[in-house]
């Protein structure tokens, strides 16, 4: 071997391992300073009940937000709206009365529903007083109207002024039947939201939505916790400005007390509820109810921060996450503060936390990124609902918005979650970030609890911005699959919107949480160095927005 060969492959030896390190050399400083000791300091403070339980309109939102806006100054990020942090978002309060009965009258029979345990109810009207006054109850089965999956629920009956009764989730989920709907994954359709916004477009004047675990995704007591309290909604929303006076829910047991009391079977119609041809039953009942209405105007707040890029600045990648809960509930006996530890001071700790990493990188990406901790999620995610309509720099310039809503506490794993996975060109980010560490995507193993319409990447999905909503994976790399799901599941049902979900720095793991933090920042690393705007698939109903704002 000639000496001028050797020394040509010493040469491109070491041209190719100062290409291979060069990324690596430019992630390393940002990588490393994604550490336990400091996440577990920002969740601890955030999750503290000094913060009691982060409710907006509150001391624990003053606390909170002094606390993000600290951070961010401190990192160098620039406040997004001007020389502030603050995004403003104006909210009705409205807090419903706990003495509030819903009675149901068959003839001379009559059915009194207690406020919380039979059901809650809750107006988004301002009015001083709210009355309802024998109303005629229709049964309208899953209260569905999906001209794309063929379905109406209300084509047969008009229920103008009315109370509409009917189930929670959609009729592929109940019938796991892959032609109607989409099958065992739950549809945007079953969600109690759409269903409330459904019934106030048909004229009604109240809906009752009947609970069930399974379909619901969760246990009455999450129902119970959530709308107990003053509830907060957009000023000037769409649902207040309509007829509908009541939202409320009733347990399965109520209903089937109120069908017994109707002489109908609760097995039979509900379901024929799920089989093409079903018609809406009128069930010979009447509900009133009449409550004074406690109402007050508010605001709450997004806190934002950029961190500017260095060619395209108009350009951003949004990471989100709530830093909302519950707050206290005084009516509770022993520990009454929801500190909504995992969700969400986990998602917001990482998002200072990736702040932080992004300012460690030697050079700086070529997108601005905003760091977004929006409010009011746990209200019907609000805060993003409000950001996506009234953005602090334009939809059409931000290429991705990445959400994180409750991290991983139970240990390290092969995988990570991507809800709504097949949605969007952001799946191959994320599977590309993913294969560099030797893990994989999977997709939401339980599509019928309809993660995907559940947390901020929603509001932005249905803006037309691609999102991705990247969640904890269930391949525990020390105890396998069934382990890590039953563990979650053991988590939901102990803590999950309870005042159980705490800081446990004993019980939980953070290696797979750091693990899954690197991936974040690294997916909004690489779309905030490329060029492409990412897409959603065809097919899925957010691409056409997308498409007519890109024009
Ligand atoms: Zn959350």
């Amino acid at each position: 071997m000639n000496k001028t060969y050797i020394l040509f492959c010493l040469m491109l030896m070491i041209i190719i391992s100062f290409g291979c390190n060069r990324e690596e050399k430019m992630l390393k400083s940002s990588l490393d300073s994604i550490a336990e000791d400091d996440i577990k300091a920002k969740i601890s403070i955030l999750a503290s009940d000094e913060f009691l339980g982060r409710a907006p309109a509150t001391e624990g939102e003053e606390k909170t937000i002094s606390y993000l806006a600290e951070q961010f100054r401190k990192t160098g990020l620039e406040p997004a709206i001007g020389t502030s942090y603050f995004q403003e978002v104006p909210l009705i309060a409205i807090t419903p009365d706990p003495s509030l009965k819903l009675v149901i009258t068959c003839g001379r029979n009559k059915l009194d529903l207690n406020f919380s345990d039979d059901f809650i109810g809750y107006t988004c009207q301002t009015g001083a007083e709210i009355t309802i006054d024998n109303s005629e109850v229709v049964f309208i089965g899953y209260g569905i109207n999906a001209p794309e999956y063929g379905w109406n629920d209300y084509k047969d009956v008009d229920v103008k002024g009315k109370t509409v009764l009917m189930l929670v989730n959609d009729p592929g989920y109940v019938t796991g039947d892959s032609a109607l709907f989409t099958g065992k994954a739950m549809t945007i359709y079953g969600r109690w939201t759409y269903k409330y916004e459904e019934a106030a477009r048909q004229g009604a004047c109240a809906a009752i939505i009947i609970h069930e675990t399974g379909a619901a995704a969760y246990p009455w007591d999450v129902v119970r916790n959530s709308w107990s309290g003053r509830q907060f909604h957009l000023a000037g929303n769409e649902l207040s400005k309509s007829d509908l006076k009541l939202q409320s829910w009733i347990t399965t047991e109520s209903a089937k007390k109120l069908f017994e009391s109707a002489g109908v079977d609760y097995a039979a119609v509900t379901s024929s509820a799920s089989k093409r041809g079903f018609k809406p039953v009128k069930m010979n009942l009447k509900a009133s109810a009449s409550w004074k209405n406690k109402v007050e105007y508010t605001k709450s707040v997004n806190v934002a921060a950029v961190w500017p890029g260095s060619e395209r600045k108009d350009e951003y990648v949004i990471y989100t996450a709530h830093w909302d809960h519950f707050g206290v509930n005084p009516s509770i006996k022993g520990d009454s503060i929801f500190n909504g530890a995992l969700d969400n001071a986990t998602g917001t700790a990482a998002l200072i936390e990736i702040a932080e990493a992004f300012v460690c990188l030697p050079k700086k990406q070529k997108r601005s990124v905003l760091f977004l901790a929006v409010t009011c999620e746990e209200q019907g995610l609000l805060g993003s609902k409000f950001y996506a309509k009234n953005p602090v720099f334009p939809l059409n310039k931000t290429a991705a918005v990445i959400n994180m809503d409750a991290l991983n506490i139970f240990g390290r794993t092969r995988d990570m979650t991507i809800i709504g996975y097949g949605n969007s060109q952001l799946d191959d980010y994320a599977e590309s970030v993913l294969k560099k560490y030797n893990r994989y995507a999977s997709p939401d193993p339980e599509p019928e609890k309809g993660g995907y319409f559940r947390s901020d990447h929603l509001s932005f999905a249905l803006a037309g911005v691609p999102s991705l909503y990247l969640s904890g994976g269930i391949d525990d790399i020390e105890h396998g699959k069934a382990w890590a799901l039953a563990e979650a599941e053991k988590w939901i049902i102990a803590n999950y919107h309870k005042p159980g979900d705490n800081y446990e720095p004993d019980k939980w793991k953070f290696d797979g949480m750091i693990d899954d933090i690197k991936v974040y920042f690294e997916v909004g690393y690489d779309l905030s160095n490329t060029e492409e705007f990412p897409e959603w698939n065809p097919g899925t109903p957010y691409r056409s927005v997308r498409e007519n704002m890109m024009k």
